[in-house]
């Protein structure tokens, strides 16, 4: 943690401090080495936040980038008795969390839950793979195969989500945020890295992927916008899903033609027969795979 309470106050790592953490009041002691970045940590493993996991760099730098007093914030379900630490939470009761460890499904689920009003951003460089994925996946834009472009040049509909981005936070009901710059050391020479690549909850045939900038990201969450503005994003896309599904009806029953479209996922192909067949091809090949 990079906060702990001495004398009612919210105190930074030092050597040798002793505080008490904001979460569950038990003694913390102040770990100041050179290894690792400067934090606190319990005395004794005890129950405390089980969902707390240990800071990387990346993770203080996001977490600097919001007002000292909204980061590790402690959170009670009064249902529940349960308590958490949100990485930052906003004076709109926005939850931003930070995440570089992996996390199952199960646990996302439950702080989606628990949090409610919370957005992700997530460490896009934890898995060697995880970038080369997304940026053949994004490069397909070219081919309009995957990364589909919409009339905003910063947002797109993308079909086969699971081609670009890790799956266990495909089904997430909040929007996910993937930052792959990591550290800042990796190449960049495309500058792809700076930008940050917003997933939004699928509700029709097409995911909505849009690229924002981390300053437009940090400005919206800190002066309240981001909430409205993703509310409003959805109820209109949502709008022009369903609106695309009557318009496609309609064309099934009022116009019977000698030509076959082929579609997929309900998406006409351009490229025809030999596209459907190369999709069916690499869906069963990922099923073959175990990845469904
Ligand atoms: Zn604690």
């Amino acid at each position: 943690m990079h906060f702990a309470i001495i004398n009612d106050n919210r105190v930074m790592a030092q050597p040798k401090l002793q505080g008490l953490c904001s979460c569950c009041s038990k003694p913390v002691i102040a770990k100041c080495g050179t290894r690792k970045i400067w934090h606190w940590a319990h005395k004794r493993k005890t129950d405390c936040d089980n969902w707390w996991e240990p800071e990387t760099e990346w993770h203080r730098n996001w977490k600097n980038n919001y007002p000292a007093d909204w980061q590790e914030t402690s959170l009670l379900d009064e249902k529940t008795n349960e308590k958490h630490i949100a990485d930052v939470r906003t004076t709109h009761n926005l939850v931003i969390e930070f995440q570089h460890s992996h996390i199952d499904p199960q646990e996302r689920i439950s702080r989606e839950q628990f949090y409610k009003n919370m957005v992700w951003l997530v460490d896009g460089t934890r898995l060697k793979r995880d970038y080369p994925r997304f940026l053949k996946g994004k490069k397909n834009y070219f081919e309009n195969t995957i990364f589909y472009k919409t009339d905003n040049p910063k947002i797109f509909q993308v079909d086969l989500l699971d081609w670009c981005f890790p799956s266990n936070w495909l089904e997430s009901s909040v929007p996910v945020i993937f930052d792959f710059r990591g550290d800042g050391t990796m190449d960049d020479s495309e500058g792809l890295r700076i930008t940050l690549y917003c997933i939004f909850p699928q509700v029709g045939r097409y995911a909505r992927v849009v690229e924002i900038s981390r300053t437009a990201f940090i400005n919206a969450t800190i002066n309240g916008e981001w909430t409205s503005r993703v509310q409003k994003f959805i109820n209109d896309y949502k709008e022009q899903d369903a609106f695309e599904q009557q318009k496609k009806q309609q064309q099934t029953t009022s116009h019977s033609s000698n030509k076959i479209t082929y579609t997929w996922r309900g998406i006409p192909l351009i490229g025809g027969y030999r596209e459907y067949k190369r999709r069916l091809w690499a869906q069963n090949k990922s099923t073959r795979n175990g990845r469904s």
